[in-house]
């Protein structure tokens, strides 16, 4: 497996300018993967220059059909190189490798989808007064700035770049810090499936500088962002300064709602992977968990026993569901909030530790008694925390799962048909899912109420978000 670690700017490698480099670890045997050129503010001049040029000299106005040839490619090599990307994947974020191939899996997907969505996509024409003929058209920006995060380093650079890419945009993508070999080794991989250079730029570095760089550049038209509400914030005032269009995928404390109506024992199976896959870094784990009073304990019983069977080890093994932590820097954040809910006198019904050993593992963690205003409740743990709550009330449950100032993701469950339409219309998110934990779907759009986020990813909603509408009137 080759290691990349350069700047991927205008179809090739290069180191960065200043020659700053980033050591990559391996959260699962904390030796040093690779260092890793971090771009400076020069090497983001360069590449949106490269970005502008490859837009304005060709991909904006290659035929739809050829753009559509060429994404299509690009999935295929994606495809064809899945076990490698996962490899790639698992050694620098911890990903255990099964997951990690599947996330390869769902880049080359998104690819596909993209390249079928550039046909079924375009403008209207419109009824106006009389005299005349109204079209719109939908546009190309220019360059679109990606900023992605660690949690699924590869899908998430593949489902900003390729609608953005479909929609005829040239892309500069910065990954997160300690994840940019999936990203890389992407743009590499599409080069030579047929991208024409400079349409991709991957761009590893820091978020104070390359991330600010790219956000008030001039000449980036769009910045599509995903990690904490906190840069997001810091993001949008930036962007600002250009009137920059921003999209937003921002953190979650997304609800999981079982009624006692519901096939509580497949709830209870189904649901500690719910908020634990990727060891709880994921902007949709269901974090909160509301439960009938009725099943309540039948319930919590069936949830623990479930989650002590899940095999937390060496993401490398095939059969482990639960890597380490991405990170110490994020280990140590989550036990933080573990730290407060033991001096707020909160049951641990398992979990809590570190299992000890290498890497930055922890321990699937259950809280009961958990006060509304706790740390543990309001705020994104970001980790392999959960908390469980009984509930009596509809009204009452519905009040407090809306106490929150997210609005990403969630699963409501129940066997009544009218509930479960009546409670997804109630829970203000983006996303939900009636008996099941699904959230992502090429195909739908995906995305936040509140502060989740602005904008949406995936489906043709995304491709909507990369293009400018113009309407022309034609006197007749
Ligand atoms: P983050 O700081 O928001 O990082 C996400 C991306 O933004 C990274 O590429 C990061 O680069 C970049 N960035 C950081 N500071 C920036 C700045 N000033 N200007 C422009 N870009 C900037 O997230 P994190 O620190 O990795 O994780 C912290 C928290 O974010 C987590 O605990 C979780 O709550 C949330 N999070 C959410 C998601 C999600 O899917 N919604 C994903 C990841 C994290 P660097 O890597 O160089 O800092
Ligand atoms: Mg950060």
């Amino acid at each position: 497996m080759k290691i990349p670690t350069g700047l991927f700017v205008d179809g090739t490698w290069r180191e960065a300018t200043g020659g700053g480099r980033t050591p990559l670890v391996n959260p699962a045997t904390e030796e040093v993967l690779a260092h890793v050129s971090a771009a400076s503010v020069a090497d983001v001049e360069a590449a949106v220059a490269s970005a502008q040029a490859a837009w304005e000299s060709g991909w904006r106005d290659l035929a739809p059909g050829r753009r559509a040839a060429v994404l299509y490619q690009v999935a295929l090599s994606l495809r064809a190189n899945v076990d490698e990307l996962g490899r790639l994947e698992q050694s620098q974020v911890g990903k255990p490798i099964a997951d990690a191939r599947d996330e390869a899996g769902l880049a080359a997907r998104v690819f596909e989808y993209y390249a079928g969505a550039i046909s079924q996509f375009g403008g209207q024409t419109l009824p106006v007064g009389r005299g005349g003929f109204d079209f719109t058209l939908k546009q190309s920006m220019g360059v679109v700035a990606a900023i992605v995060p660690w949690n699924f380093p590869l899908p998430i650079a593949a489902w900003k770049a390729a609608p953005a890419l479909a929609a005829g945009n040239a892309v500069v993508l910065k990954p997160a810090s300690i994840s940019p070999l999936t990203a890389l080794r992407m743009a590499e991989l599409a080069t030579e499936a047929g991208l024409p250079p400079g349409v991709l730029q991957v761009l590893p570095g820091s978020g104070g500088v390359v991330g600010d760089a790219l956000v008030t550049h001039p000449k980036v038209r769009k910045v599509s962002f995903t990690g904490s509400t906190e840069v997001g914030r810091h993001i949008m005032r930036l962007a600002a300064g250009n009137l920059t269009r921003v999209s937003l995928e921002l953190g979650g404390k997304s609800p999981n709602i079982v009624f006692a109506d519901a096939d509580w024992e497949k709830a209870a199976d189904s649901s500690p992977m719910s908020v634990f896959a990727n060891t709880g870094q994921d902007c949709c784990a269901r974090s909160r968990m509301f439960v009938e009073r009725p099943v309540f304990e039948r319930f919590v019983e069936r949830f623990v026993a479930a989650t002590r069977r899940l095999v937390v080890g060496d993401p490398s093994l095939e059969s482990t569901q639960l890597g380490p932590m991405a990170s110490a820097a994020q280990r140590d954040v989550v036990e933080s909030f573990l730290a407060d809910a033991r001096s707020r006198g909160s049951t641990f019904a398992c979990g809590g530790s570190r299992p000890g050993g290498r890497g930055f593992y922890l321990e699937p963690t259950v809280l009961l008694g958990v006060g509304s205003s706790d740390r543990c409740w309001r705020e994104e743990i970001f980790g392999p925390v959960v908390a469980i709550v009984p509930f009596d009330d509809e009204a009452a449950m519905l009040r407090e799962v809306n106490d929150s100032p997210y609005g990403l993701s969630g699963s409501i469950w129940t066997r009544d048909l009218s509930r479960a339409l009546r409670v997804s219309r109630a829970v203000e998110s983006g996303v939900l899912s009636i008996n099941c934990h699904n959230s992502v779907h090429v195909e739908a759009p995906f995305g936040g109420f509140k502060t989740s986020g602005l904008g949406r990813d995936l489906g043709m909603a995304a491709m909507e978000g990369y293009t400018e509408t113009k309407n022309v009137f034609v006197n007749a």
